[in-house]
């Protein structure tokens, strides 16, 4: 599939039976009221700070790269290796750190902001204000240490709305100060060239020669040791062939001003904040249109920077020649600024949630995402279900953020990522990529910090709508090669190869006996978290917990339109009492177009390839039939080689025919050893057991030079060995040689 018909293949997918009339709706079943119910998969997860898991994030200050971002839990096994022994030396001090780990979690849920050292404190008074008298003295020891090595930790943040617009910030500003880094490495020297020359020329000049200059020059100490007036008219009497010209003075010195009055980068000096100096330009905004005027704004000073730059390296060289050059950067405007020219000043952050982009602003969006710009947008989705609505007949799943960012890859030149909160730390590197790539980047995310499932954690939100194929993870990176088999990628969604996840359902019936089911998380299983969609399910009561009733999944999978079923989705509400949901046709349907969608990211993604696969048994029937018409050939062939004359039979012919016909060697009585020269491929294998046994003729094929060179043993061994099983090995010539019914057992397949 090319990428033209992408962004139409993801936009336009139409449910395969979308208009049938699913005759299911659970009338006779009991109306389900709004209710804080859960899939049945996310029961277990009912404490989540008792889980080690990515969560909290810790915003690292040192490291660069995806490193600026790390998970509590990966610092806490990284301290433990650190001051924990392996074994049960270390037990203690693991299990005290632990505990640290925990409480830090439950202090960040509960919604402490702040450092790690700052949050790592809090949690250790409250940990020791818990910890009886025995074991506070060993607590206090384990925790001080721990925090000692925490304290350099930067600030932590929890799963929820903030995460997304704290992540991208964070990861964006760690790239950027790099790169500016990087820009007054190679200012700073260009600034230094440039002033030397000028510091030459003007040592050169009347002014430099001044009485004033000269007792300036040489200092106090010795001062009264010269005469200075008589010192000026010696110098000013020596001529200034050598002064730089006057144009090009003033060329170095405007250059040498917009170079140090820029404003793209701030200076990492801090003597470079004094008064007057002008405020470094931001790069963080909250719309498209403001990055965009900002852009617009700014394009007349890059024009400028690049040109000084380009300038100054051509003084350096001494390479700067009017004749060549003075039209031609008199010409320079913002249609001379190249990708890489643009791709050197730092890039545009937009942050904004889907709910803020109006038509104006989506197609501003879209602007900037084939503007090649370096923008970088961060599209935020808190309510993935809000426009979840009938119309035209249908459910349109909404999702806006997700559509945007499914448009964007088949604009072709823009970064996308899409990943739900729960997913942003696995795939941090992706995001510094999209940070780095030289032209936009779009970043769809969704928090999970939706009001109307906020019973759920947003991290378990964020996760299930990955999950339920509601909000599928995906990159698309054009930088990564010159196909969609390179650019395109779905891997970090779990099961990929599947249309749903499949889940191992434990619970116990009335009589507490365990259950065990294997079951798919689908699109419904996620809208059955939603308050807001209560209506479209029905209580299942448990006397009809019968064959009727099964699993959506399976439903999905094989458009089944039978209406003798009852499709359900397991869910629990509070007391963890396991319920099963009857979903009503109109979810059927929107849970059959996710999956379609979810099968074209597939695709995209190389997996269930329709082409592909079409390819595939193409190929195959081409092998077959090649196959059947060689096996027809060599059929033709043995039928007539049977009806040719044999050795016998042919008196006349020559002995040494006699030795290359294969039926020759068929018939060559059963007790002596054998090989099938003519379909010897030469490999060496006999050769190598024994060299005199057996040997090769003028054609570099096998045949049994000497019978009595060698033992049965190795005639039997040379026969394993062929990979063509010509070698036949007959019976064993001396009757005493040792283990011969083992050997005769092993040459029977020869025969
Ligand atoms: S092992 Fe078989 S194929 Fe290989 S050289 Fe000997 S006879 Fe030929």
């Amino acid at each position: 599939m090319n990428d033209d018909a992408m962004s139409a293949n993801l936009l336009d997918a139409e449910p395969a039976l979308a208009d049938q009339a699913l005759k299911r709706a659970p009338q006779d079943l009991d109306e389900l009221a709004p209710s804080d119910l859960r899939a049945a998969v996310l029961a277990r997860y009912k404490d989540l700070s008792s889980l080690r898991y990515d969560y909290p994030l810790v915003l690292s200050v040192g490291g660069g790269g995806a490193d600026m971002l790390r998970s509590l839990s990966g610092i806490v096994d990284g301290l433990l290796q650190q001051i924990a022994p392996r074994g049960i030396e270390g037990e203690r001090t693991r299990q005290h750190v632990l505990r640290l780990e925990r409480e830090i979690r439950a202090l960040v849920a509960a919604g402490n902001a702040g450092s790690l050292a700052r949050v790592c404190e809090m949690a250790q008074t409250r940990l020791l204000s818990r910890a009886g008298a025995a074991e506070r003295a060993e607590l206090e020891d384990s925790l001080t240490r721990a925090q000692a090595a925490l304290a350099s930790g930067g600030e932590l943040i929890d799963c929820n709305e903030k995460t997304p617009v704290a992540v991208l910030k964070h990861l964006w500003k760690a790239v950027e100060y790099d790169k500016a880094q990087q820009f007054h490495r190679n200012i700073d020297k260009i600034i230094l060239g440039l002033s030397d020359i000028l510091k030459v020329d003007f040592i050169k000049s009347d002014e430099a020669r001044a009485p004033e200059r000269l007792k300036h020059t040489v200092g106090s100490a010795f001062e009264s040791a010269f005469d200075f007036e008589a010192m000026s008219r010696v110098l000013g009497g020596v001529s200034r062939k050598d002064a730089l010209p006057r144009k090009r003075r003033e060329r170095i010195e405007s250059v040498l001003a917009v170079l140090k009055s820029q404003r793209f980068f701030p200076s990492p000096r801090t003597d470079a904040k004094h008064e007057g100096a002008a405020k470094p330009y931001g790069f963080i905004f909250d719309s498209c249109t403001q990055a965009l005027d900002a852009f617009e704004g700014r394009l007349p000073e890059m024009v400028e920077l690049v040109k000084a730059i380009a300038i100054a390296g051509l003084e350096l060289d001494n390479r700067y020649r009017d004749a060549a050059h003075e039209s031609f950067f008199e010409r320079f405007d913002h249609s001379s600024l190249r990708p890489e020219d643009l791709a050197f000043f730092p890039s545009y952050l937009v942050c904004m949630r889907d709910g803020d982009c109006d038509a104006g602003e989506q197609a501003l969006l879209v602007e900037a995402l084939v503007s090649g710009l370096p923008i970088k947008v961060l599209l935020q989705s808190d309510d993935l279900l809000a426009d979840l609505s009938v119309s035209r007949g249908k459910f349109s799943l909404g999702r806006r953020g997700s559509q945007l960012a499914s448009m964007a890859v088949g604009l072709h030149g823009a970064y996308v990522l899409q990943a739900s909160n729960s997913h942003l730390y696995a795939i941090r590197d992706r995001v510094v990529r999209g940070l780095l790539y030289e032209g936009p980047a779009l970043f769809s995310v969704y928090t999970g910090a939706d009001a109307s499932v906020d019973h759920i954690p947003p991290y378990l939100v964020a996760a299930a709508a990955m999950e339920s194929r509601a909000f599928p993870a995906f990159t698309y990176d054009p930088a990564a090669g010159p196909d969609l088999a390179s650019r395109f990628c779905i891997d970090a969604n779990p099961q990929a190869e599947r249309d749903w996840p499949a889940y191992q359902l434990e619970y116990e019936d009335e009589e507490h006996q365990k259950i065990s089911e294997q079951l798919s998380f689908t699109f419904a299983d996620f809208v059955a978290c939603d308050r807001r969609y209560t209506a479209h399910f029905a209580t299942l009561p448990r006397s009809q917990w019968t064959e009727a009733a099964v699993p959506l999944a399976g439903l999905l999978t094989e458009n089944d339109a039978s209406t003798d079923k009852i499709p359900y989705v397991p869910v629990v509400g509070g007391n963890d009492v396991l319920q099963k949901l009857a979903v009503d046709d109109e979810l059927i349907r929107a849970a059959r177009r996710c999956a379609e969608l979810w099968r074209s990211l597939q695709e995209l993604g190389g997996i269930h390839n329709s082409h592909a696969q079409r390819l595939l048994v193409k190929e195959k029937e081409l092998w077959q039939q090649q196959k059947e018409h060689e096996l027809a050939e060599l059929e033709a062939r043995s039928a007539q080689q049977a009806k040719a004359p044999t050795v016998e039979q042919t008196a006349d012919a020559p002995a040494e025919l006699a030795q290359t016909l294969p039926e020759a060697a068929a018939e060559a009585p059963s007790d002596e050893a054998y090989i099938e020269t003519p379909r010897c491929t030469t490999c060496d294998e006999c050769i190598q057991i024994n060299g005199r046994m057996f040997a090769y003729d003028e054609n570099k094929q096998a045949y049994i030079a000497d019978l009595t060179a060698g033992t049965y043993r190795e005639l039997v061994e040379a026969a394993e060995s062929c990979q063509v099983a010509i070698i036949h090995p007959g019976k064993p010539r001396d009757p005493n040689e040792p283990n011969l019914d083992e050997l005769i057992k092993r040459a029977e397949p020869f025969h």
